[in-house]
């Protein structure tokens, strides 16, 4: 087969696929009916239990009370029956364990009698607690092989579901995974834990104003999720995307996205079909999908629910990755979550939309028409402020990853430095209040009016937006903006939430404090408030992130630049760091550690995978191509001399330097990727980084130097403009 016949194969056959899925009517099915049908919801709950078992589920749902462990039988029972009514053979406990991905055991709903007869059975144990083998997921020293014991259990807050599939449907019941001795393995638990947290703290500050209210307070998240889909047969002729999910090879194609025609423009055809499914599944599974669009880069997507409570929406963006995944080979395609599956082209993102709200009130991060006005607002914004600021180097360490950091600090996603985005409005209330510790006015919103008398006059924000920054203010959020596209939402969650808790604890205790000590509270919030903005408003930045200037003015505010995953995940186990996790029982110092070391491991095993890629990829599929066209090139320059012709061999004498160097950076590449490296994991992190990450470029340089002259029929790889375009 020649260099190009799988190329060529994979074009006919984009261009030879058909719809492969029965087309949806939504008339005969609203949506609106299919919502949350495959979920075992408080509504299903309600007509199932008995009235005392469902009061009791609730108090633990809805206000965090201890779970009554005597009604898990019933509740067990009726979730069977609910489950095998909707074709359930089996059921499974889900986790999430720390490679970020989601794992789950699955369990047979029978229960054999040993009489040859089999009954259908489901016990409140079972539903409680699982015991998968917990050495075999990473863990970083928490549980060591031989001490294997690890339990998965039943988390009553996030509701359980049916998950489908052609030949029969699975119960499952989001769990959380812990070791033997009650140590979180997994994502989930901190995320709860973290969550008990922020409620606690804000119950303290709303207290104080005179307005505190029943239920549990609660993170909130939104996340936004962005992909690219290519067809699946380039996929399948791309050994590097089908392994690393990203292209270590692969020229800037002769249109990339400097035309800004992809954004928001039509959709094409495949792909809104796939999407329709997508959110279909999605919407059974209770997951409110709401948005969806064209991204900036050719091929790239984004789907965004609305926002849930922290631990839902965790669970659910986890469920909304897998149905990204499993549904595009349904279409051909192949979906790519990787933050930077193509060079030179955007990479994707996850913005992690996130506040706290109350039962009734709503977000607390909403400011209102009058910001200076609502020094409640102000108060939990302040704190968040204090919290961006001296914990920044933990907020870059939960989005730092080998594939991360390929795009932070690229120009196209936020900058490595952590910084925040107020907006003008709530600057200038700020502003007001650190010169004078109150604040007397608000900038106004204005209506925008277009000039034409048909279209309506449009109010105006009070603010502009800014892309450039990693956590901005959205109005009655923040957008946490640096987030990986292929992360979980999990790890940077429950950052948040416990600076959050962190900061709302500090400024409860001042003010309480003040307030007892006879201050009254309005002096007592000035106080705190030109306190904390003296300390922590250099944090603040309207401007643009992607400028020289803001990296020179953010060296001279002192705000740390960690650019690199070995900068940042050190933070983990930063002395503050393990002080808050530890105050606020979100992370023990010994957990922290094991994420420490699983993360830095992670970094390691994916640039190990990447460095085997291309030297196997170099040798056995660039190299021969190449020498294939410098062995055409030679005997046309040889023939020609033959017949008495004067030929230029510049075309030969550059193609011969460009194979020449990508021989000498596979041969450096590889003793280096050999090499033991003497020290601890983060010392390999580093050898990764300063050594192997480099190499890897000169093979891809002189790669892709070689694929825009090397004659096309010979190149062995689908190339960007192939995957890009062609759908
Ligand atoms: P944009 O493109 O403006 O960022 P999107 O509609 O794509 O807007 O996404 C905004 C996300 O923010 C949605 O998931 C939305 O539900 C979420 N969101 C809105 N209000 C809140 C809030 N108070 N807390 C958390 N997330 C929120
Ligand atoms: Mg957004």
């Amino acid at each position: 087969m020649s260099g190009s016949e799988s190329r060529l194969r994979a074009i006919a056959a984009v261009n030879e696929s058909k719809a492969v899925a029965e087309p949806f009517n939504f008339a005969d099915d609203p949506t609106a009916e299919l919502f949350g049908t495959n979920v075992f919801s408080k509504t299903v709950m309600q007509e199932r239990l008995p009235k005392a078992v469902f009061k009791s589920l609730m108090k633990t749902i809805q206000e965090g009370q201890p779970l009554d462990a005597t009604i898990a039988d019933v509740v067990a029972s009726a979730m069977k029956d609910w489950a095998i009514d909707k074709g359930a053979t089996h059921y499974a406990h889900v986790f999430y364990p720390l490679t970020g991905s989601t794992a789950e055991k699955h369990d047979s709903l029978l229960s054999f009698t040993g009489e040859g007869k089999a009954v259908a059975e489901f016990t409140g144990k079972q539903l409680i607690q699982g015991e998968p083998d917990a050495s075999s997921f990473p863990n970083g020293g928490l549980r060591q092989t031989f001490e294997a014991r690890g339990y998965t259990a039943w988390d009553v807050t996030s509701s359980a579901y049916i998950l489908e599939n052609p030949n029969g449907t699975t119960l499952c019941i989001p769990t959380a995974f812990i070791s033997w001795t009650g140590e979180a393995l997994d994502k989930k638990t901190p995320v709860l834990r973290s969550m008990r947290a922020v409620n606690e703290q804000a119950h303290r500050i709303l207290a104080l104003f005179g307005n505190d209210v029943p239920g549990f307070i609660s993170a909130e998240c939104g996340a936004e999720q962005e992909y690219f889909l290519i067809d699946r047969n380039f996929y399948y002729s791309r050994p590097d995307i089908l392994t690393a999910n990203r292209t270590l090879f692969g020229a800037k194609p002769p249109k990339g996205q400097e035309f800004d025609d992809h954004y928001f423009g039509a959709i094409p055809q495949r792909v809104l079909a796939y999407m329709l499914d997508v959110e279909r599944e999605l919407i059974k599974l209770g997951i409110p999908v709401q948005t969806r669009h064209n991204e900036v880069a050719p091929g790239q997507f984004e789907i965004a629910p609305l926002f849930e409570t922290a631990n839902i929406a965790t669970d659910h963006q986890q469920i909304t990755m897998t149905v990204l995944s499993s549904m595009a080979k349904k279409y051909g395609m192949k979906c790519i979550m990787h933050e930077k599956p193509f060079a030179g082209i955007n990479g994707s993102g996850k913005h992690v939309n996130w506040s706290i709200g109350a039962p009734g009130l709503g977000s607390l991060l909403k400011p209102g028409d009058t910001p200076h006005k609502n020094v409640q607002f102000l108060v939990f914004c302040a704190a968040i402020i204090r919290g961006v600021d001296k914990f920044a180097p933990l907020l870059r360490a939960v989005v730092a990853s080998a594939s991360n950091d390929h795009r932070l600090g690229a120009n196209e996603a936020p900058p490595a430095i952590i910084s925040m985005f107020l907006g003008d409005q709530l600057t200038d209330v700020f502003k007001q209040i650190k010169a004078e510790g109150t604040a007397s006015s608000s900038l106004e919103k204005s209506t925008l009016t277009l000039g034409v008398d048909s279209l309506p006059p449009l109010p105006k924000d009070a603010g502009d937006r800014n892309r450039t920054s990693p956590f901005a203010f959205t109005g009655n959020r923040f957008e946490f903006r640096a987030v990986g596209s292929k992360q979980s939402v999990a790890g940077p969650l429950t950052a948040l939430n416990t600076i959050a808790a962190d900061s709302l604890d500090y400024v409860a205790t001042k003010l309480e404090k003040a307030v007892a000590e006879g201050t009254n509270l309005t002096d007592a919030v000035a106080t705190v408030l030109q306190e904390i903005l003296e300390k922590h408003g250099r944090v603040i930045f309207n401007g643009d992130g992607y400028s020289d200037e803001w990296h020179a003015e953010a060296e001279k505010r002192g705000l740390p630049n960690l650019k690199t995953t070995v900068d940042a995940l050190p933070a983990l186990i930063s002395p503050e760091v393990i002080e808050a996790f530890e105050k606020f029982n979100v992370l023990s110092e010994r957990e922290l550690h094991s994420r420490y070391e699983v993360y830095t491991e992670q970094y390691i095993l994916a640039l190990r995978v990447e460095a085997n890629l291309v030297s196997k990829l170099g040798r056995t599929m660039i190299f021969p191509a190449a020498i294939r066209y410098q062995n055409e090139l030679a005997t046309t320059c040889a023939n020609l001399k033959a017949v008495g012709y004067e030929f230029d061999t510049n075309t030969l004498d550059r193609v011969t330097a460009l194979i020449k160097d990508l021989q000498d950076a596979l041969d450096t590449l590889e003793i280096e990727n050999e090499k033991e490296v003497e020290g601890e994991a983060m010392d390999h992190a580093k050898h990764y980084l300063n050594v192997i990450v480099p190499l890897m470029n000169a093979v891809r340089e002189a790669s892709d130097a070689l694929e825009n002259m090397v004659a096309d029929d010979t190149w062995p790889l689908p190339t960007y403009q192939e995957m890009l375009f062609i759908k």
